[in-house]
């Protein structure tokens, strides 16, 4: 099984740096003028390619020595399979954690520094790599030792009780995400008293959204990029907006984003990414499930191997959720455009776009794996032909 596994993980590595590769030679031709936004958009694919060399290269060594080595140990010290499980996860998913990490801190030094948008300091970096191995320990760690538990009973169905727990722990987590982000990463306030606050609560009130949901959050602690965002599930859902938008955008343009925002609420985008994300789940614990079996894997030995694959299976059902989620942009494109017209939503995008350094433009194998979001050409000219 490893010559299969090891053929199919390089497989997907060549691939995700070749993605890369072509997009950072696709600014490389069109940055003529060399904007300060193409050459952020070179340098980010090329830090990129980093990060993915060393996921590979980590990965392989657990899959080819690492993984081997301590399974062999386990047996001789009798270890238990629960242990020897906790072990992967934290050295796998950790080192892992710790890689992307690493690769963002190198990405908002090179590349947002530079741009004058990286107000993140390295304790505060540091502080909130901790607070993220913290919480991915305590979603993974419970997931992992009652997979270990679920297998060792011998149940040939055991996948679908593993299916379930996953399940239930991505449901809380989507739940708690806006609390999660709330307690640990960012201070929130509510919108000051005034004309845009009226005009956002009426927004929100004729959509049918509780005007509580909405929080400014203090981003510019960490970053000058101008963002907003909807997270969390039914009433624990929140829209955040960066205070940075608040100070760089007009009234019309700030209402028009909120408008996006609430979009994707009332079209229940979130809700329909849980349920996908569930099935897929399903279908991919019953694949997962059988080559476990016909390759007669020990259970932490199972659980190692899937950690260690784990980027490469989500890399390469990405296109699919990447062709979805673009489609979910324009359809919030669309509200926000009926609610506040479509001049005010090409406005904010504009704006958005000038204030980040973004690029109008990627490369279609790019834009098909990695950009959730359509291009800001793409949306500005979808706009143009629906609401012309
Ligand atoms: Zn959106």
């Amino acid at each position: 099984m490893t010559e299969g596994l090891t053929a199919w993980i390089t497989l997907i590595f060549l691939a995700t740096c070749w993605v890369y590769w072509r997009e950072a030679r696709f600014q490389e031709e069109r940055s003529t003028t060399a904007s300060a936004a193409q050459t952020a958009a070179i340098q980010s694919a090329y830090i990129a390619i980093g990060g993915t060399v060393a996921s590979f290269v980590y990965r392989l060594c657990f899959i080819l020595f690492g993984i081997p080595y301590v399974m062999e140990h386990g047996r001789a010290a009798d270890t238990s399979q629960l242990s020897l499980a906790i072990v992967f996860a934290i050295s796998i998913s950790g080192g892992l954690l710790l890689i992307e990490r690493a690769t963002r801190g190198i990405s908002l030094h090179a590349v947002d520094r530079k741009l004058k948008l990286n107000n993140t300091s390295l304790s505060l970096f540091a502080v909130d790599t901790a607070k993220v191995l913290l919480v991915a320990a305590a979603f993974g760690l419970p997931l992992v030792a009652g997979w270990i538990w679920l297998m060792e009973t011998g149940n040939e169905h055991w996948w679908v009780g593993a299916w379930i727990l996953w399940f239930v722990i991505l449901t809380i987590r989507m739940l708690a995400k806006p609390q999660i982000e709330t307690l640990l990463f960012s201070t929130t306030s509510d919108l000051p008293e005034g004309a845009l606050r009226s005009r956002l609560e009426s927004l929100l009130k004729r959509s049918g959204i509780d005007a509580a949901s909405l929080r400014v959050t203090q981003a510019s602690k960490r970053t000058r990029r101008v963002n907003a965002s909807v997270t969390g599930l039914g009433a624990h859902r929140r829209i955040f907006l960066h205070d940075t938008l608040l100070e760089q955008l007009s009234a019309d343009e700030v209402e028009a984003v909120v408008a996006h925002e609430v979009g994707h609420a009332r079209y229940k985008h979130l809700g329909k990414a849980w349920g996908g994300l569930g099935l897929l789940g399903l279908a991919g614990a019953y694949a997962i499930a059988q080559v476990i079996g016909r390759a007669q894997l020990e259970p932490a030995e199972a659980v190692g191997v899937l950690l260690a694959a784990y980027p490469s299976i989500l890399l390469s059902v990405r296109p699919l959720f990447v062709r979805i989620s673009r489609r979910f942009e324009f359809q919030a494109d669309g509200f926000a455009a009926m609610q506040c017209g479509p001049g005010a939503v090409q406005d904010a995008l504009g704006k958005i776009f000038a204030a980040n350094h973004g690029v109008w433009d990627h490369h279609w194998a790019y834009s098909a794996v990695f950009d959730g979001h359509p291009s800001g050409r793409e949306r500005i000219l979808r706009l143009q032909q629906t609401h012309s």
